[in-house]
């Protein structure tokens, strides 16, 4: 059975077929390098890491290239930088900048590491392909599809008549929901802007319209056909992308004659216990306010894995706590588990149904039951959840299990010599509660957590 993806091009789940199968080319677009990610933006990061995991199962890990960008020119990178220079800093804006977007490019790979997420092959930085951005906008004047205007470049949407199709929006809708910029230099409200002037305090760059900066979406049509070519298979980022951004991408591209992506694939956004991530309502936090407070990666990993991409997915500190408690039951058994280095075939099923990750998840629940622990061991690799050896936040608890071990052994010496065994009783049907179970032999006792593990009623019997 081959890949099956939803297109959000031709709304509809299709089998996926690659241009070229030595080859696949996928494109996501990364973030704004301004500040920490939010726990929102981690969500098609951990998507198109696993889709890039399948791709590279499938076709090869040399055979698929995956590039997602970073967007280093903006004005909230600028509005830090500026804030330095005020504050006295001594280097150029251009150093501030730059300084600015390594930081947050450096906290983006500790979080995104944290999560599990390998690094993409290609991570380019906006600013890093300028000229190509200026080669791209002198082709559309040329061919007709944009013009200068007041050191402006602009794209004449009129000129792409297939405009708006990607979100299945009418331009005029568009503009009645006021989500275009009117401005005195646009000939037309809809179209938007390629290259726009820059003030002499903030960073800009040579091009034939004098001092400037690229808009936002040339970035990512640029950074594409460098990267990846004139046609490339898979195109991704959030729901929220998709106008403009994706729009304007499309037709940027294609009015430059490249056939761009066939496959386009978004995610659903993320919510935090049923509301909107905003900072007016206070629920607004970062990867690493997560990890800070001791929430691991993995547990944040496999909440996002629990729901489907297409679907909202809501973040709950009641899936926060089954999450760690699965995984740490999913560790002791996996940790003994050896066979075959190769996730089992059910979990890659799941997978290749349009990234059904909660599909695979439902198999790990299966392969623990049936006490299945390589296959457990090397899909729960695969998925991104485990390194080589179970995660230190989990070794910890198997160090606890030891400390169970030595009571459960003193207090069954002093039943043995008492006779009396009443207390050995009541500790064991406490661990039985907390769900584990106790195994005593000759050679000593073994405590074994079972699918009903409740760590934290482990924890209150200290
Ligand atoms: P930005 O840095 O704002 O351009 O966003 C980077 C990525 O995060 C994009 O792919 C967005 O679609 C995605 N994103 C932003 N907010 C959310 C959210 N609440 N849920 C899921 N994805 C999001
Ligand atoms: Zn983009």
């Amino acid at each position: 059975m081959s890949i099956k993806l939803y297109n959000t091009a031709t709304r509809s789940k299709e089998v996926f077929t690659p241009i070229d199968p030595d080859n696949v080319r996928m494109y996501v677009c990364g973030p704004t390098v301004y500040d920490r990610a939010h726990l929102g933006n981690a969500r098609p990061v951990v998507v198109f890491d696993v889709l890039n995991r399948l791709l590279r199962h499938m076709y090869g890990d040399d055979h698929v290239t995956y590039v997602r960008n970073f967007t280093d020119v903006d004005d909230k990178i600028n509005a830090t930088a500026l804030a330095r220079k005020e504050a006295g800093a001594d280097s150029s804006i251009e150093e501030l900048v730059r300084e600015r977007s390594d930081e947050t490019i450096r906290w983006y790979h500790e979080d995104m590491d944290a999560l599990g997420t390998l690094r993409p092959d290609h991570e380019p930085r906006a600013t890093e392909y300028i000229a190509q951005m200026v080669a791209m906008i002198a082709d559309l004047i040329a061919k007709g599809h944009a013009y200068e205007a007041e050191g402006h470049v602009l794209f004449k949407v009129s000129s792409y008549k297939d405009y708006g199709k990607l979100s299945g929006r009418k331009v005029e809708d568009m503009i009645a929901g006021a989500r275009v910029e009117v401005a005195p230099y646009k000939e037309d409200p809809m179209d938007f802007v390629l290259w726009k002037p820059s003030t002499d305090e903030l960073p800009g760059w040579d091009s034939p319209w004098g001092r400037g900066r690229p808009g936002w979406h040339i970035e990512c049509s640029a950074m594409a056909f460098e990267l990846l070519g004139a046609r490339f298979d898979i195109h991704g980022g959030g729901n929220d992308l998709q106008f403009p951004h994706h729009e304007n991408e499309i037709a940027q591209s294609k009015c430059a004659g490249h056939e761009f992506a066939s496959v386009w694939m978004h995610n659903e956004m993320l919510q935090v216990e049923g509301k909107k991530m905003s900072k007016s309502l206070g629920n607004f936090f970062t990867v690493r306010d997560l990890l800070d407070q001791g929430v691991p990666g993995e547990v944040i990993r496999f909440v996002m894995l629990s729901t489907h991409y297409r679907k909202p997915m809501d973040w709950t500190e009641k899936k926060r706590e089954e999450a760690e408690k699965t995984l740490r039951k999913w560790y002791a058994q996996a940790e003994q588990g050896v066979g075959k280095r190769k996730p089992n075939d059910t979990v890659i099923q799941a997978l290749k149904d349009d990234l059904n990750t909660a599909g695979a998840i439902a198999e790990l629940h299966q392969l623990s039951l049936a006490d299945d622990i390589g296959a457990l061991r090397y899909s729960l690799q695969f998925l991104g959840l485990m390194g080589d050896t179970i995660p230190s936040w989990a070794q910890e608890y198997q160090v606890d299990l030891k400390a169970y071990e030595e009571l459960v052994s003193s207090v069954r010496s002093a039943a043995m010599e008492s006779k009396d065994f009443s207390a050995l009783d009541k500790l064991k049907s406490r661990l039985d509660d907390a769900g584990v179970e106790v195994r005593m032999t000759k050679e000593g006792v073994d405590l074994l957590t079972t699918s009903r593990f409740d760590p934290i009623k482990l924890e209150a019997l200290k």
